[in-house]
């Protein structure tokens, strides 16, 4: 038996024990142990209490018995909106408007990609998703998934890998052609064949909607009947500004918008993730209810670019909402940390629309916990194996050091986790029971190799896209 302090190096583990932790279990008990431990059976959690019982246990079969001294060991985070082929577009389009982000920065950037460029945006991303936590996220449908998922598969993520689906719509770069709504389901299915529960079950194959805009009623109803099939989720942005509601109005005959079409053409179903899902009236959030469509929050990138959406109406109608950061041209920092905290306040705020003044009350941590935690996990049609600390369920999760001046003192821990937590506060990751970060140090990929091919990567893309950002200030070469 090797017995390792909480500096030591362990990769890969067959069973292990980590003990002296406060272990937030998320469970439905919402139980957490001041003292606790988990035994760790290769990929699963065996058993879970206070510490000195479960080493009593099992200290005689674990290969590593690891002390965190009192640090914080929490679900993995799961963000449940991510444009990972976006990385590498991280500041092409700030401070735009809306039309120019989207014709003349994004398309241009996303259809001159190669699988190439979509391999190091994933790795980018990744790194920074590790730092900040998460270890499953729901990519929100981009370009060349069969680069995303080496990406994937290396770093040692789990994740919901969905293609960009358009089979329609105005304005899109000639290059990148309109594919026919046959070629988008079929393509989509050999992605499905070819990558679905890869990676020792890491990776799982959504089907996507890219937006109503962009797709004919034939996509959406095949691509419902598709997901059934295949039992798969699917993801789409949703009733994300007032145009595209009065679009859906004009074109499709709705009474109100997005949601109250899909919902006429019965394509509001349990498996449909919506992400954003800004503008949506009491009739619709009903809707969204009754269905048991789950919606991906993202609060950092609604600020900018959409406005706020009804979550405290969301759940008091008993949605499953969860937080997503979006895409690194919309919300710059692909961090579930900074987005906990920012949907907090961001909510909090939103009430002096509503009644006038702020309501501290509103969105409490545990609420805010919940959502990048079990929520994220039923958001992602995951729940029965992620999202809490529980027996049974596989050992994702996250070791966090409090103990420094960002958290301390911790009167109490579960408002600091949310309120005073930085993505530098996160110092080991989990994934299927192997660390992918240890220490604050990625283990799968060489960091700052990742950080000069990206650096590259980008330069070209931007060039063969013919992206150029205006100057800024009074630059002096
Ligand atoms: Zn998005």
């Amino acid at each position: 038996m090797e017995t390792i302090s909480s500096g030591g190096s362990v990769s890969e583990s067959s069973t292990m024990i980590l003990h002296n932790a406060v272990v937030v279990t998320m469970d439905s008990d919402c139980r957490v142990f001041q003292n606790g431990a988990v035994f760790i059976d290769k990929d699963k959690i065996k058993a879970i209490g206070q510490s000195p019982d479960i080493l009593q246990q099992f200290s005689h079969v674990a290969h590593h018995i690891l002390d965190l001294h009192g640090q914080i060991l929490l679900p993995g985070f799961i963000n449940t909106h991510v444009h990972t082929s976006q990385q590498l577009g991280r500041g092409i389009a700030d401070d735009v408007d809306l039309m120019t982000w989207l014709h003349h920065r994004i398309w241009p950037y996303e259809s001159n990609m190669t699988e190439e460029d979509s391999y190091i945006s994933t790795l980018l991303c990744g790194v920074e998703l590790i730092h900040s936590g998460v270890t499953c996220f729901a990519e929100a449908g981009g370009q060349h998934v069969t680069g995303m998922a080496r990406a994937v598969e290396l770093l040692g993520l789990r994740a919901c890998l969905t293609d960009s689906v358009m089979d329609s719509g105005d304005g899109l770069p000639p290059s990148w052609g309109i594919r026919t709504t046959d070629e988008c389901l079929q393509s989509q299915k050999k992605l499905y064949e070819k990558h679905n529960n890869t990676a020792d079950g890491r990776i799982r194959i959504w089907l996507g909607i890219r937006t109503v805009m962009n797709s004919t009623d034939r996509l959406l109803l095949e691509t419902r009947d598709a997901a059934r099939e295949l039992k798969t989720g699917i993801h789409m942005h949703v009733a994300e500004i007032p145009y595209e509601n009065q679009v859906v109005m004009e074109t499709r005959k709705a009474d109100h918008g997005t949601v109250t079409f899909l919902d006429k053409i019965d394509f509001l179903q349990e498996n449909l993730l919506a992400a954003h899902t800004v503008c949506v009236n009491d009739t619709e959030i009903g809707f969204l209810s009754r269905s048991g469509v789950k919606v991906s929050h993202c609060a950092a990138s609604a600020m900018r670019m959409l406005g706020f959406a009804r979550i405290r109406e969301m759940l008091n109608a008993g949605i499953t909402v969860s937080l997503g950061t979006d895409g690194a041209p919309s919300n710059n920092r692909m961090s579930i940390v900074d987005e906990m905290y920012l949907a907090s306040l961001i909510n909090k705020g939103r009430e002096v629309h509503e009644n006038g003044t702020t309501d501290p009350t509103a969105f409490p941590a545990e609420t805010l916990l919940k959502m990048v935690t079990i929520n994220g996990a039923k958001s992602v049609l995951w729940d029965n194996e992620i999202g809490s600390l529980e027996i049974g369920k596989k050992a994702d999760m996250v070791v966090i050091n409090p103990f420094s001046w960002s958290m301390v003192p911790i009167h109490d821990c579960i408002s600091n986790l949310v309120y005073c937590m930085r993505t530098e506060n996160i110092v080991s990751v989990m994934c299927n029971g192997r660390w992918i970060m240890r220490d604050k140090k990625i283990l799968n990929v060489d960091e700052e190799e990742v950080i000069s091919l990206a650096k590259e990567a980008s330069s070209k893309l931007l060039r063969r896209a013919g992206i150029k950002l205006p100057s800024r200030m009074n630059v002096i070469h």
